[in-house]
C-alpha cells in the first residue's frame, strides 16, 4: 500500500499595528476593561457609517510589496454574514472576490534547504469581539460575557496555496511570516495577545494521487509549538480514520492543549452560507501607482536583501547572515555594532552578538532591544580586542561590567579598572623572572620534559598579571627564558 502525503494550507490573521480601528476612531490598545473601546461604528448601530483607516491600507500595501504580490488597483469590501454572540452586528466586513493583495511568495527555511510557499491572497477585514467564559479573566464574575473591545480591530488575513507537506513546513512558514510582518512593522506579532493567529487546513492523500483530500481546518493556533502538535495529531488521526475505511468530513476543529487532540467544533460552512455581498456603506478601495510608490519608499530593507548585502560586504557565513537577519531588531543591533567596530571586525561582531550576547539575553529572558549592553558598547569592546588593548577574557569582564551598568563605554570600563593588556615587555619580563625564581621545581620539571609544568607556569603568569598579560607573549617569553 502506498504511503500518505500530507497537504497543508495556512490562513493567518495578523492584527495590524494601527492606533485606531479599521472603520472607526476607537482605540485598538490591548488589555482595557471590557466594552470600553467599542463605539457605535464597531457595533454597527443604526445610522452609522464606517470610514476606512488609511493606515490599515498602507499595512496591506507594505505586506504586498514585501512578498512581491500584486497590489490590486481596485478592491472591494464585502459583508460576511453570520451569527455569533461576539458579532452582534450579524456580519463581518471583509474582502471576498476582490482582495487588496493578490499572489506573492514567501521563502521558508527547512534546516539547510529552502522552499518557496506561494500565497493566494491577503485581504483586509475587521476582527470580531470575544466571548469570555466562566473564569477567564477577572471580569464577568464567574459568568460568561461578551467583550467587544476587539470588534473592528484591523486584520490582514494572509492565505497560502496548499503548498506545505508536513507540520515542520507549516511551522517554518508560520515562523517566516511572523518574522516578516514584524520586520515591516505591520504587526507586533504578540501571539499570547492574539495579534498573530494561524488556522491550519490539513488533508492527506495517497502518494501519487493528484486530487486533494478532504480538509479539516484547525482554528486559532497561537503558538508554534501547538501548531506542530495539532497538525501531528490531526495527520495521524486522518490517516488512521481512512485506513480503517472511514471518511473525512470537512470540518472546523479545535486543538485541545490539555489532551493534545483535535476536536470537531462544527461542520465547515461553505462560502455561499455567508451570503457575501459588497458592503453598501463602503466605496471600492482604489490604490494608484503613486500611493504604492510612496509606501515603497518608506519600506525598510527586506530580510533577504539585507542577508545578501551582509554576505557580500562582510566575510560572514550563510548561517551567520541568516541568524543576524532573523529579526529587524537583531539586524539593526548588529549593523550598529559593526558601525563602531569597523567592517574589518564584522565577523568578530557577529560572534559576539550570536554567542555572548544571545546567551546572556536568553539567560535573563530579554529581547535584544532590551539589552543593557548597547550595540555601540559592544562594538567598542570588539574594537579593543582587535587593537590588542584587551584579551578576549578581559573582554568578557568588560561586557559583564557594561551589562551591570558599571560604565558607559568599553573604554571607560577598561580605564577605570586598569584592564589594558600588559604588552610592555619589560614589565612582563620582570614578572616572569620573579615567577621563575619562586618556582624552581616547576622549572626543573619542565626541563625534564614535562610540558604540563610549562602550562602551569603560563597560568601562574596570567594570574600574577590578573589576566592582563597577552598569553601569547607570556608563553614566548617563558620559553625563551627556560629553554
Ligand atoms: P475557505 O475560504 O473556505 O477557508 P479557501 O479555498 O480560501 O477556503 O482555502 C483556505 C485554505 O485552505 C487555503 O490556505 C488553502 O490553501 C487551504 N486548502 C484548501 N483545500 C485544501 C486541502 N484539500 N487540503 C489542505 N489545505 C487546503
Ligand atoms: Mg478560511
Amino acid at each position: 500500500m502506498k504511503a500518505w502525503e500530507v497537504v497543508i494550507g495556512i490562513e493567518t490573521h495578523a492584527q495590524l499595528s494601527t492606533q485606531a480601528k479599521i472603520f472607526s476612531g476607537s482605540s485598538t490598545a490591548f488589555g482595557a476593561a471590557p466594552n470600553v473601546q467599542a463605539n457605535a461604528v464597531d457595533l454597527a448601530l443604526p445610522g452609522v457609517l464606517p470610514v476606512l483607516n488609511k493606515g490599515a491600507v498602507e499595512c496591506a500595501i507594505r505586506f504586498g510589496l514585501a512578498v512581491g504580490a500584486e497590489i490590486a488597483p481596485r478592491s472591494v469590501f464585502a459583508r460576511k454574514n453570520y451569527f455569533y454572540p461576539d458579532l452582534p452586528k450579524g456580519y463581518q466586513i471583509s474582502q471576498y472576490e476582490l482582495p487588496v493583495v493578490v499572489g506573492g511568495k514567501l521563502t521558508i527555511q527547512l534546516g539547510e534547504s529552502e522552499k518557496v510557499v506561494t500565497l493566494a491572497r491577503a485581504h483586509l477585514e475587521e476582527d470580531a469581539g470575544k466571548s469570555l467564559h466562566e473564569g477567564q479573566g477577572q471580569h464577568f464574575h464567574g459568568r460568561s460575557g461578551i467583550d467587544l473591545n476587539r470588534a473592528g480591530t484591523p486584520l490582514l488575513e494572509i492565505v497560502t496555496e496548499p503548498d506545505m507537506r508536513s507540520a515542520a513546513e507549516a511551522v517554518a512558514y508560520a515562523r517566516a511570516l511572523h518574522a516578516l510582518v514584524r520586520w515591516i512593522g505591520i504587526c507586533d506579532g504578540n501571539m499570547q495577545e492574539g495579534s498573530f493567529r494561524c488556522d491550519a487546513n490539513v488533508s492527506v492523500r495517497r502518494v501519487g494521487q493528484t486530487q486533494l483530500g478532504t480538509r479539516r481546518e484547525i482554528k486559532n493556533l497561537n503558538s508554534f509549538r501547538f501548531m506542530q502538535q495539532a497538525i501531528d495529531y490531526e495527520v495521524q488521526w486522518q490517516i488512521a480514520t481512512l485506513e480503517e475505511g472511514g471518511t473525512i468530513e470537512q470540518a472546523t476543529v479545535l486543538f485541545d492543549v490539555d489532551s493534545g487532540e483535535t476536536r470537531a467544533m462544527r461542520s465547515k460552512e461553505d462560502a455561499h452560507d455567508y451570503r457575501y455581498f459588497p458592503d453598501p456603506d463602503l466605496l471600492p478601495l482604489l490604490i494608484d501607482r503613486q500611493w504604492v510608490e510612496r509606501v515603497a519608499a518608506q519600506m525598510p530593507e527586506l530580510p533577504t536583501a539585507k542577508r545578501e548585502r551582509l554576505l557580500a560586504e562582510y566575510a560572514l557565513s550563510d548561517y551567520d547572515a541568516k541568524l543576524l537577519t532573523s529579526s529587524l531588531e537583531m539586524a539593526a543591533y548588529y549593523e550598529a555594532a559593526v558601525a563602531v567596530a569597523g567592517a574589518a571586525n564584522a565577523k568578530a561582531c557577529a560572534n559576539w552578538v550570536m554567542v555572548d550576547l544571545t546567551a546572556r539575553l536568553n539567560k535573563e529572558d530579554r529581547e535584544i532591544d532590551e539589552s543593557p549592553v548597547s550595540a555601540e558598547q559592544l562594538g567598542g569592546i570588539v574594537l579593543r580586542i582587535a587593537d590588542g588593548t584587551i584579551s578576549t577574557n578581559i573582554a568578557r569582564k568588560v561586557f559583564d561590567a557594561l551589562w551591570n551598568g558599571d560604565g558607559n563605554s568599553a573604554d571607560e570600563v577598561i580605564n577605570k579598572h586598569g584592564w589594558q593588556q600588559i604588552s610592555d615587555s619589560d614589565a612582563l619580563e620582570s614578572t616572569i623572572d620573579a615567577l621563575l625564581a619562586a618556582n624552581p621545581t616547576m622549572v626543573a620539571e619542565f626541563r625534564a620534559g614535562k610540558e604540563k609544568a610549562f602550562n602551569a607556569l603560563v597560568g601562574q603568569a596570567m594570574k600574577m598579571t590578573r589576566g592582563k598579560a597577552n598569553p601569547q607573549q607570556v608563553s614566548e617569553l617563558l620559553r625563551k627564558k627556560i629553554t
